[in-house]
């Protein structure tokens, strides 16, 4: 169907009890290797720009390649969605440009004031038929090094969410239960308990951030829990692209950057692949 709404797809996800992947990327080889994974896999996909992307891409090119490149992958879902943004002018742009998808993150921010600027988000998005997500609590990043008692304090405090979800009304909220933004430097804590609190009292689709270096049995379980988005970003970024044209610079290339676009475009498909396995959405758009 090409590019659609967000909670389109986890509306889905949530009742067949899968998720779907949200796959940050950093350049054009990389968004092309997302959509040959989801391609591949016959799976929907959200392909999640940052806003560093953008700085260096521009908004507008960001929803141009992502709308191309659906047209030859006519049968899969493609959601175009906007990752952390706190800035509104920015995510009004965003809208303006197309993009089916956003996210709003005040979550720096006071309780009040992180409802207010979602709601505002919410007002415009909902007039152009584009999805919001927020974030409550704080995910952070792992060089935050904040020990363990600390962080905790910062996750989402189930009665917050469900209070949070209706006074702004958004389509999906990102949680934070235990992951951070990064490569995590131990194993991650994930708070299970917590994800299945939330999920008992909202039927909004729950969203984790951070899945890059979460074991795959953990991401199993969070999404028995009911999480139905998964946001990757560290892993294609570094193993997916970075890595690769380390290593290939190395060599002898003759100056020819085509052929590491090229590995750099199979390394982010393979794990978008891999990735979309763990997370059950293979096959899904043939249902
Ligand atoms: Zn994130």
């Amino acid at each position: 169907m090409s590019l659609v709404r967000m909670d389109y797809v986890l509306k889905k996800a949530q009742k067949g009890g899968y998720a779907v992947g949200a796959f940050n990327f950093p350049d054009l080889s990389s968004i092309q290797g997302i959509m040959q994974g989801a391609a591949a896999k016959n799976s929907p996909v959200i392909i999640s720009p940052p806003v560093f992307t953008m700085d260096e891409m521009g908004e507008e090119m960001c929803i141009r390649c992502i709308e191309t490149l659906t047209h030859e992958y006519p049968e899969i879902d493609v959601v175009c969605h906007l990752d952390h943004c706190s800035d509104f002018e920015r995510i009004k742009r965003c809208i303006d440009y197309g993009f089916t998808s956003v996210m709003v993150d005040g979550s720096a921010l006071p309780y009040d004031q992180n409802v207010e600027l979602t709601c505002k988000v919410v007002d415009y998005a909902s007039r152009f038929g584009v999805s919001v997500e927020a974030e409550l609590g704080h995910i952070g990043g792992v060089e935050e090094d904040i020990v363990v008692d600390e962080r905790k304090a910062l996750f989402t405090q189930p009665k917050q969410a469900l209070e949070f979800v209706k006074a702004t009304g958004i389509d999906a909220l990102a949680i934070a239960v235990g992951t951070a933004h990064g490569f995590y430097k131990q194993k991650p804590k994930l708070d299970f308990e917590r994800i299945a609190e939330i999920r008992a009292i909202t039927d909004c689709c729950l969203v984790l951030h951070g899945g890059s270096g979460v074991p795959d049995e953990d991401f199993k379980k969070a999404i028995s829990l009911g999480i139905t988005k998964i946001n990757v970003g560290t892993e294609l970024k570094i193993t997916g692209n970075f890595d690769v044209q380390k290593a290939l610079f190395a060599e002898a290339t003759h100056g020819d950057v085509r052929k590491i676009q090229h590995q750099v475009r199979i390394k982010t498909q393979e794990i978008v692949e891999h990735k979309i396995d763990v997370f059950g959405s293979a096959g899904k758009m043939a249902q």
